[in-house]
């Protein structure tokens, strides 16, 4: 088999309502490009029927190749798992429910070689099939982000994006798991591009991120890439500190008025409210420390339970 120039990654969690039409709309654009290309479907621990799915479409197209991890380990190490399993010159990696239009991948790719990019970014420019809820949402993560990382990070460019094998190696070369790709690699500076399209709404079944991965992704951001938040405490320390002197200068020239000033109340909520703020700072630092630890432990994210292609990206069978 020649090797593949092209790759394309897709994370799929529980995606077997989508496969079939997934399917269909990728691999007509894919031959069309007329070069040797594989795609990696990374099944992320499916408990539905994707993995035979997946096994049955690759029957008939020798290009998709199965990778399955062991258990569901969410979207950033799926992707990860295809990155380190990807051969092409290209990677580029897209979501399974065709929010992301296949059509937009040879925009990227020629883009690449015309203007000689490592990166493409697809950035939504039209989001109005996400719900109202989702747009605002990821309004205020990119503002945020923006501020926070320090790099130009492209307003709504999710995981949608095309990389060279050179940057490929590099993000393999980290030793991070499961990174937030969306920041990390704009933070490299590797040559880049964007791709417009517009966002399609999902073609079958559900999303994969509830609100609780939603607000998980947002905050690994912020902790990976900012010190910011721990900055906080020292912000809140001073002040309290200022307050303090504040009521200090206040209290004496009270006293000095020979009178004094009742406040059961006042003390309580002051003792209270010192408490919360010391403990959520604490919980910060806690954050922190803990993503210290898990990097010192450095287990792996994902297990790879099979790959239907050995190292060299030649054909093993499937089972
Ligand atoms: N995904 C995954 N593992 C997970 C969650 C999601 O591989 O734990 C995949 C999912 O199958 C899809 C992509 O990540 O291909 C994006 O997920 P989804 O479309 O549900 O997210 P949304 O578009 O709703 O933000
Ligand atoms: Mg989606």
């Amino acid at each position: 088999m020649t090797p593949p120039v092209l790759s394309v990654v897709v994370p799929m969690f529980n995606e077997e309502a989508v496969i079939p039409a997934f399917v269909a709309r990728l691999r007509p654009v894919l031959d069309d490009l007329d070069l040797p290309y594989e795609v990696v479907a990374v099944d992320d621990g499916s408990a539905d029927g994707t993995a035979g799915l997946l096994a049955q479409q690759a029957s008939d197209w020798p290009e998709l190749r199965l990778v399955r991890l062991r258990r569901n380990s969410g979207h950033q190490a799926a992707l990860t798992a295809g990155l380190h399993r990807a051969y092409g010159d290209w990677v580029v990696s897209i979501d399974a429910d065709l929010q992301d239009p296949p059509e937009t991948i040879p925009r990227m790719l020629r883009l690449a070689r015309e203007q000689g990019l490592d990166v493409v970014y697809g950035v939504r420019t039209d989001r109005s099939t996400d719900t109202a809820f989702k747009r605002h949402t990821a309004g205020v993560y990119y503002r945020l982000m923006r501020r926070l990382v320090g790099v130009e990070v492209p307003a709504q460019a999710g995981d949608f994006r095309l990389l060279s094998r050179e940057v490929v190696e590099v993000l393999r070369g980290l030793p991070e798991r499961a990174p937030v790709y969306r920041l990390l690699v704009p933070s490299l500076g590797f040559a880049a591009g964007e791709v417009s399209y517009a966002r399609a709404p999902r073609a079958a079944g559900t999303t994969k991120y509830p609100l609780r991965r939603m607000v998980a992704l947002a905050w690994d951001s912020a902790a990976d890439f900012s010190a910011a938040p721990l900055r906080l405490a020292t912000w809140l320390g001073a002040a309290a500190f200022v307050l303090c002197l504040a009521l200090i200068v206040f209290g004496v020239a009270v006293w000095a008025n020979g009178a004094v000033i009742p406040g059961w109340t006042s003390l309580f909520l002051a003792v209270l409210l010192l408490s919360a703020v010391q403990l959520i700072c604490l919980g910060l630092l806690g954050e922190y420390v803990s993503r210290i630890y898990r990097t010192v432990q450095n287990r792996p994210t994902f297990h790879i339970g099979y790959d239907s292609a050995d190292e060299a990206g030649h054909p093993v069978e499937i089972p």
